[in-house]
């Protein structure tokens, strides 16, 4: 033999497994992408809402990286359209600037009307009545109002108002006819929730009216300077706009086939989008889980990973308004549900994968992957919770699988207690979702855990066994768009 068949001979010797996890492991902890790949995700694309140019950018930067690290039949399949997009710049800001000058802390809601430019203006309490609308009428023109409540509205369709109700209907929409700025709200706290609907809405017609919501603390100093009768004066820079649709909407998928049962599937996922108030960049939620997914596949090819069953990686979108990518690919994917052994989800911010929820009878195997994860992070503890039934487990995209009985799994997450962010609150969907309360250590654990439990699920004896379905709001009329991407006969 010469030197070159030996080395070819010894290249071509199959690993055993416990080689290919220590490879995985070492891999993992000395050269690990993760943190990298997450940095790289949220400074180049920011957050990524669903319908967003970020999130379309960010799609193709990670189909690149799983290309880059080797997957095959990597690729984006069509979930639905949006009726319209929305797109935010970097450059929102919100301040008082008279009598003092104050910062804010602050959101504005998706899919809803920005400033060009920013738009400075008095700062004026709420009319409660008739009365007090005529007191300050002149005023009203380019403010920006106050609020204690919400805005009534007419309903199409609605009972009739009462008399009272009706009142406040009338005197509302007075007010958005004297040309105001926009509504000022508070938060109960100090964190700035961001949502937003984008039903009904397009890019010729949509409600014009802005609105923002301000950190507790700034309501209160606004509110005290306007008690001493001074004159308030606020400036806006709702860097927002609509985006023409219908924009249609992905998942991002990538493989490593299967050597032995390549039509069987272990799905490793998280989700792409995110929401998109000013300052968050959709870090913990679910950059984290979409960069853990990513680095599992670059773990398990480095390692020279052969799986017998195929392991699929995929990037969920629309996951915030409703699990739409998770709930449109089993509707489309209906013919493969059986032959999908587990979907992995890991969505619950900056944590290691504490281990799983699941069936009792689907515990054996992966007990085996998960000792061989603590094996290699002793500090690190993973538990199995036993549990009869998945309907307990709602809240991200394994939900759309369990509803049709395939195996999904939330991870436990854990541990980001340690590090003063106990409270999941303080990041999911605030200001504060940033890669300042990202935690390295828990990517390169929960890649790990990733990629060692999915092989094990892959290379096991059987698949796993599945859940009575339950059907958890499936219905494809409930997605937006499918039908325009999915003719179904
Ligand atoms: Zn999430």
């Amino acid at each position: 033999m010469t030197l070159a068949t030996l080395a070819l001979a010894f290249s071509l010797a199959p690993q055993s497994n416990d080689e290919i996890i220590s490879k995985i492991v070492n891999e993992a902890k000395t050269n690990s992408q993760a943190m990298k790949s997450l940095q790289e995700l949220t400074s180049k694309f920011g957050p990524r809402l669903t319908s967003s140019s970020n999130l379309e950018r960010s799609e193709k930067w990670m189909m690149d990286q799983f290309k880059r690290y080797g997957c095959t039949n990597v690729h984006l399949e069509a979930w639905g359209a949006f009726p319209v997009g929305f797109d935010r710049g970097k450059n929102s800001f919100g301040r008082m600037t008279a009598p003092t000058a104050r910062q804010f802390e602050f959101t504005s809601p998706s899919w809803s009307e920005g400033t060009k430019g920013a738009v400075k203006g008095l700062a004026i309490a709420c009319p409660k009545d008739k009365a007090e609308l005529e007191a300050v009428k002149g005023k009203l023109k380019g403010a920006w109002i106050v609020m204690d409540r919400q805005p009534r509205r007419s309903r199409p369709g609605a009972d009739a108002p009462s008399a009272e109700m009706q009142a406040q209907i009338d005197l509302d929409s007075a007010i958005d006819a004297m040309g105001i700025a926009g509504r000022v709200y508070g938060s109960r706290s100090e964190l700035v929730i961001t949502s937003g609907s984008f039903r009904d809405k397009t890019f010729e017609k949509h409600p014009t009216d802005r609105s923002v919501t301000i950190r507790k603390s700034d309501m209160d100093a606004l509110k005290a300077s306007m008690a001493e009768g001074k004159s308030v004066e606020l400036e806006f820079n709702l860097d927002q706009k609509f985006r023409k649709g219908p924009v249609v909407q992905h998942n991002v998928v990538a493989e490593i086939k299967g050597t032995e049962k390549p039509d069987e599937i272990v799905i490793i996922s998280g989700h792409l989008d995110s929401w998109d108030g000013p300052g968050a960049v959709g870090a913990s939620d679910n950059g984290t889980g979409s960069c853990t997914a990513l680095e599992a596949a670059r773990l398990l090819l480095k390692a020279g990973a052969k799986p017998k069953r195929t392991i699929r990686f995929i990037l969920w979108g629309g996951e915030e308004q409703g699990l739409y990518g998770s709930r449109s690919y089993v509707i489309q994917h209906e013919k493969e549900m059986d032959k999908i052994s587990a979907v992995f989800v890991d969505d619950g911010g900056s944590n290691y994968i504490g281990g799983y929820n699941g069936h009792p009878d689907m515990k054996a195997i992966l007990q085996k992957g998960m000792d061989s994860v603590v094996a290699a992070f002793p500090d690190l503890p993973m538990r199995y919770t036993e549990r009869a039934n998945p309907k307990t487990q709602i809240g991200s995209d394994q939900d759309s699988f369990n509803a049709v009985g395939v195996p999904g799994f939330f991870t436990l997450e854990t541990g980001s207690e340690k590090y003063g962010t106990q409270d999941y609150n303080f990041i999911h969907h605030t200001q504060h979702d940033t890669m300042k309360y990202v935690i390295p250590m828990y990517m390169v654990q929960s890649s790990v855990a990733h990629a060692i439990v999915g092989l094990t699920v892959a290379n096991a004896d059987t698949m796993l066994p599945r859940y009575p379905k339950f059907e958890y709001k499936l219905n494809p009329e409930g997605i937006p768009g499918l039908a325009s991407v999915w003719p179904k006969k």
